[in-house]
């Protein structure tokens, strides 16, 4: 077995990585647009929306910039409690909005009441949330969040970074009155990097309608206008668009519902079995992601020496984020990962604790 348990890229099945050896067709063409339009469909029930769900060629990154340029002229919150939440509040910043932070400690979840006091005391055109803290393993109570922002702030668009949670933990776009959910291609969709996906709601296209200088590349409304006619404003990134196929489709045969309790069932273990080792993991109990778990480090352990002698077996995990580096490490348990591998790993981490 050759495993990596770090949090993106993560492992692709050889099914779709053969998906994406297809021949290239004419991306506007009707095989092409008939292809397009049934990933969206299968998205849609991913992203659990009506709306749409944009697949244009770039990282999750690419569409923290995009939500930042298309949904705020100027005022913009940012919720901030690790390193992907901080990279947004930068992106804010360097996009010229006024941006103002919200700060957790690393390691803490972002809530509920904070983020009400934070709105009674200005007005948000825009409020943007990490869901799951890939960097510190907390996942911020989304829905608790959302429904703050509707009571307290009925018109702040949510804007919600799922790079490392969509597809291996529910979010519930619509019911829970998300605007702009945002994924990448290579962490529980369990593909090759380079697509993003992002779910965005009929409002957010309205305020988009009234934001000055979007861009060309990322400007949602040109996305949409080319969405309709089933495909992108740039040239899509084909071949990743034939391995997202065969992913969702595989996604939709396990069963979405199954595969956030396979998820949920990974975390737990993992979870479990370093508290029980005397390593507890950074986050509180109920704030854990159930896709990454960041672990604290037992003082005697090197985790590059731990590392050499994982990929010995043809695994690795990862070292803890900044400033968490050597204090803690991280293994992610997402995509297509499964509770066999994640057994072989404890298996060896325990066989190299006894020979310490
Ligand atoms: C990995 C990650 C990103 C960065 O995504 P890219 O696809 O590398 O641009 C952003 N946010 C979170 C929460 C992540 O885990």
């Amino acid at each position: 077995m050759s495993r990596m348990f770090v949090p993106g890229p993560v492992d692709v099945d050889p099914d779709v990585l053969e998906a994406q050896a297809k021949p290239m067709i004419p991306h506007r063409s009707k095989e092409f647009d008939e292809f397009f339009r049934g990933t969206e469909a299968k998205l849609k029930k991913v992203f659990l929306t009506e709306s749409r769900v944009f697949q244009p060629p770039a990282t999750g990154s690419g569409m923290q910039e995009a939500g930042i340029r298309n949904l705020a002229q100027k005022d913009v919150l940012s919720c901030v409690n690790g390193a992907f939440s901080e990279r947004w509040y930068k992106v804010a910043l360097s996009n010229g909005k006024q941006a103002d932070r919200l700060d957790a400690a690393w390691g803490s979840a972002i809530l509920p009441d904070q983020l009400a006091d934070a709105l009674k005391k200005k007005h948000y055109e825009a409020v943007t949330i990490v869901h799951n803290e890939t960097s510190t393993g907390v996942e911020n109570p989304l829905e608790e969040l959302a429904q703050v922002v509707h009571a307290v702030s009925p018109d702040t668009l949510i804007l919600v970074d799922a790079v490392s949670s969509m597809g291996g933990v529910k979010i519930e776009t619509d019911a829970w009155g998300l605007d702009f959910v945002l994924t990448s291609s290579q962490k529980c969709f369990a593909m090759p990097p380079g697509m993003s996906f992002a779910a965005v709601s009929d409002r957010a296209l309205k305020k988009a309608e009234t934001v000055e200088n979007r861009g060309w590349y990322f400007d949602l409304l040109l996305l949409e206008k080319h969405r309709i006619k089933n495909s992108t404003p740039m040239t899509p990134a084909i071949s990743l668009i034939w391995a997202l196929d065969a992913e969702l489709d595989k996604m939709l045969a396990e069963g979405m519902e199954n595969r956030y309790a396979r998820h949920i069932a990974m975390a737990e273990r993992v979870q479990t079995w370093a508290e029980q080792h005397g390593m507890p993991p950074l986050a509180a109990k109920s704030y854990r992601s159930k896709t990454v778990s960041c672990i604290q480090n037992l003082p005697g352990i090197d985790f590059a020496d731990l590392n050499a002698y994982l990929m010995t077996k043809d695994m690795r995990m990862a070292n803890g984020y900044g400033d968490l580096k050597n204090k803690t490490f991280r293994i992610a348990h997402m995509g297509e990962t499964q509770m066999h591998h994640i057994d072989e790993l404890l298996e060896a981490f325990e066989t190299y604790l006894q020979k310490m």
